[in-house]
């Protein structure tokens, strides 16, 4: 699932499709060592409340920069390595960062606390002790759980509810918020929706491209908020690029925006920056 044209401007993985699954080999074999080789680092993205333009959460994005290879798409690599055990150890690595660095930026900035959207794959949630890994982050960072919020996706909730439901609760006894990514675009059930103790729907960037000329794709994002609401969720857009999309999300009482048009993802210090400022973004 190929989201940004953009993002495939990567040149090392073109190759003929007889290289490809060598060159996947190679690629494997080095995100092993990506971690203790300081290869990884995260970017993170505002989330920008629509009322008062103030940013109150980031999402952490992973980037991986290999020493001969240069950056290497999102897309390309974190699809490999989420259909491997390496999401384990890479995303203990990305949940004990983001919270360290959220920490830090409490510390400097006490007066704009943000919530942290960190990513989990199918394959995390399903651990048994995920509950252990996510409170060890928290203390680990000495992160307050109320600051912290995992996106997982429809796909993740769904394959073992009950089980899932105990293990959102367990996640909502600690104080973290959940958050359902890319909603819309997998198959969830409406019923189970109402079962999950969830906090946010993310709508997925795919219904937003099309509102200014698809009437349905406008209505599921209306439908979509409107009911988010009704559940007593939050509503998060992704990937609003363009003023025409904040002012149909605005009219429709999405609460949070998230993309481009406020800010790519960054690096942390360009976090703090706007935080310094008093922590609001114009667009
Ligand atoms: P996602 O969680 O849905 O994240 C949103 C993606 O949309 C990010 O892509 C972000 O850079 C991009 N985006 C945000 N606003 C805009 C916009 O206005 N226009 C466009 N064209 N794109 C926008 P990114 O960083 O390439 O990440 C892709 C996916 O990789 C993420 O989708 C997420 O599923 C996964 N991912 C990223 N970091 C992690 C991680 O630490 N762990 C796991 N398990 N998955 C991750
Ligand atoms: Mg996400
Ligand atoms: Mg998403
Ligand atoms: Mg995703």
């Amino acid at each position: 699932q190929a989201k940004d044209s953009g993002r495939n401007a990567y040149k090392f993985f073109t190759p003929a499709m007889g290289e490809e699954a060598f060159k996947r080999m190679e690629m494997e074999r080095a995100l092993r060592y990506a971690i203790e080789k300081n290869q990884f680092k995260l970017l993170y993205q505002p989330q920008v409340e629509l009322s008062s333009g103030r940013i109150l959460g980031v999402e952490a994005l992973l980037r991986w920069t290999h020493p001969e290879w240069g950056p290497i798409s999102p897309s390309v690599f974190i699809s490999l390595i989420e259909n491997t055990n390496l999401i384990l150890p890479i995303g203990e690595w990305v949940l004990d960062e983001a919270c360290k660095q959220n920490k830090a930026w409490q510390a400097l900035h006490p007066g704009f606390p943000l919530r942290m959207a960190v990513n989990f794959a199918a394959r995390q949630f399903a651990q048994a002790d995920l509950v252990e890994t996510v409170a060890k982050a928290l203390q680990k960072s000495g992160l307050a759980a109320e600051f912290l919020e995992l996106e997982i996706t429809e796909g993740s909730a769904m394959n073992d509810i009950e089980l899932n439901i105990r293990k959102m609760q367990a996640l909502k006894e600690l104080g973290v918020s959940i958050a359902i990514d890319d909603f819309g675009t997998g198959f969830s059930s409406l019923a189970y929706l109402k079962r999950f103790p969830i906090d946010i729907l993310k709508i997925d960037k795919s219904f937003l491209d099309e509102i200014q000329h698809g009437k349905k794709d406008a209505a599921i994002v209306a439908t979509i908020s409107e009911m988010a609401h009704s559940l007593g969720m939050e509503v998060i857009a992704e990937g609003v690029e363009t003023k025409y999309q904040l002012e149909f999300l605005r009219g429709h009482g999405c609460d949070m925006i998230q993309g481009y048009l406020f800010s790519r993802p960054v690096p942390p210090e360009q976090i703090a920056e706007i935080l310094q400022k008093g922590g609001k973004i114009k667009v």
